[in-house]
């Protein structure tokens, strides 16, 4: 299963991916996850990526593209993968499409979580005050949800034109979303 997860900050992508990479026994690979872990251990890329995080802004392409080349080279992909914050925009999209024509392994879906914006805000704002993430302040928070409606909501409309879109409620508890997703996905070719 190749799969993108696709949805505004807050959807709970990162807690689906989890339990759709158990369910299937592929990896989860969190862009935001790869950052911070860089931005932890003080790395170059960390360096690269720290101030445009802190904004609330997308990491230029050319970090981020590179990022995830790479990491589509490692042997735990061979039986597919599910990309969580990536692509972030159409032009990440077209990498990533041209990236794994190359491998000849297409996406199989992407699925779209989606939420109001009210619910998104609450759960964003609940969520700073648990895990302290440094882009989880209000401003920080605002802007990371402009980013999310100008740069990557267009890549909704590039995945459905592409026939690969499966869109699945945010809302509700954990359990019954991750079994809807499942359920979506079992329609699509393995
Ligand atoms: P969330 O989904 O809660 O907004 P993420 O953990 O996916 O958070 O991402 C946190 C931050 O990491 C983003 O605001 C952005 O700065 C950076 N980032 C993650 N993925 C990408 C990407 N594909 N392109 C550019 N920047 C990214």
């Amino acid at each position: 299963m190749r799969l993108v997860l696709v949805g505004p900050p807050g959807a709970g992508k990162g807690t689906q991916a989890q339990f759709l990479a158990a369910h299937f026994s592929i990896p989860h690979i969190s862009t935001g996850d790869i950052f911070r872990a860089n931005l932890k251990s003080g790395t170059e890329l960390g360096k690269q990526a720290q101030t445009f995080m802190d904004r609330g802004e997308l990491v230029p392409d050319s970090v981020t593209n590179e990022m995830v080349r790479d990491r589509l080279t490692h042997d735990d992909v061979a039986n597919g993968f599910i990309l969580d914050g990536f692509p972030r925009n159409v032009a990440q999209a077209e990498v990533l499409r041209a990236i794994l024509v190359e491998k000849k392994s297409p996406l199989q879906a992407v699925l779209e979580f989606s939420a109001p914006d009210a619910e998104i805000i609450a759960r964003l704002l609940h969520r700073a005050e648990i895990e302290k993430r440094v882009d989880d302040k209000e401003d920080v928070i605002k802007r990371r949800l402009e980013v999310y409606a100008d740069q990557t909501a267009p890549i909704i409309t590039f995945y459905r034109n592409e026939g690969l879109l499966i869109s699945v409620s945010a809302v509700g508890n954990v359990e019954d979303i991750t079994a809807s997703a499942i359920s979506a996905l079992s329609r699509v070719a393995q």
